[in-house]
């Protein structure tokens, strides 16, 4: 029996979800999934807050105990959801939230179909274009990898049609607000799949 929801935050790399979520949780009640990744961490990151750093070894085995609930392989490195402490979350009646990758949430969508999946999606490709090579310390070549593969996730995921909601990330306060209404209004559901 869980009683909690799960509530699922994708969109293409650029788009701001972290950013978002990061507001959302700091207005809500919702936990934060970490999840683990192979990358190093940027400066100001914190292990086990941001994410759990870990070496590619220690990724694999996490794989082969069947330990992560998802993951996919981003840019050259590995990023997964750990399953344990969502599903402990959702037993406990918490409201958790991920933060993940487009093709991952299509394997999340797999396992807990009943979680709630929000696609953050971007204003026009050309704001996307323009957010990736603002933010981006990298060479053109891997700011157009970037960007190609972003469209190609947002096509995948308006095909699969497991999101129940989009929010279009223009002015970004907007965006939060949106996303806070749904956490809420998730949050507040009795859960009727038990
Ligand atoms: P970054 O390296 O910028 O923190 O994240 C790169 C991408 O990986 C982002 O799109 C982020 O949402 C995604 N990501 C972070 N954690 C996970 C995870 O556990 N699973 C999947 N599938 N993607 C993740």
């Amino acid at each position: 029996m869980h009683s909690g929801h799960l509530i699922v935050i994708t969109g293409p790399s650029g788009v701001g979800k972290s950013t978002i979520v990061q507001e959302v949780l700091h207005r809500t009640n919702a936990r934060y999934s970490v999840s683990v990744t192979t990358r190093e961490p940027r400066p100001g990151e914190i292990d086990g807050k941001d994410y759990h750093f870990i070496d590619k070894q220690r990724f694999e085995k996490m794989i082969q105990r069947g330990e992560l609930l998802e993951w996919a392989e981003v840019f050259g490195n590995y990023y997964g959801t750990p399953a344990k402490p969502v599903y402990e979350a959702l037993k406990a009646g918490e409201t958790i939230i991920l933060e993940i990758d487009i093709q991952g949430g299509l394997q999340v969508h797999e396992k807990i179909p009943y979680a709630t999946f929000i696609l953050i999606l971007p204003p026009s490709w050309d704001e996307l274009l323009n957010r990736l090579i603002k933010r981006s310390t990298e060479p053109p070549e891997a700011i157009k990898r970037r960007f190609a593969k972003a469209k190609e996730e947002i096509e995948l995921a308006q095909k699969s049609k497991v999101y129940d909601y989009t929010v279009i990330n223009d002015k970004l306060e907007n965006a939060i607000e949106d996303v806070i209404k749904i956490v809420n209004s998730v949050s507040e559901k009795t859960r009727k799949d038990n």
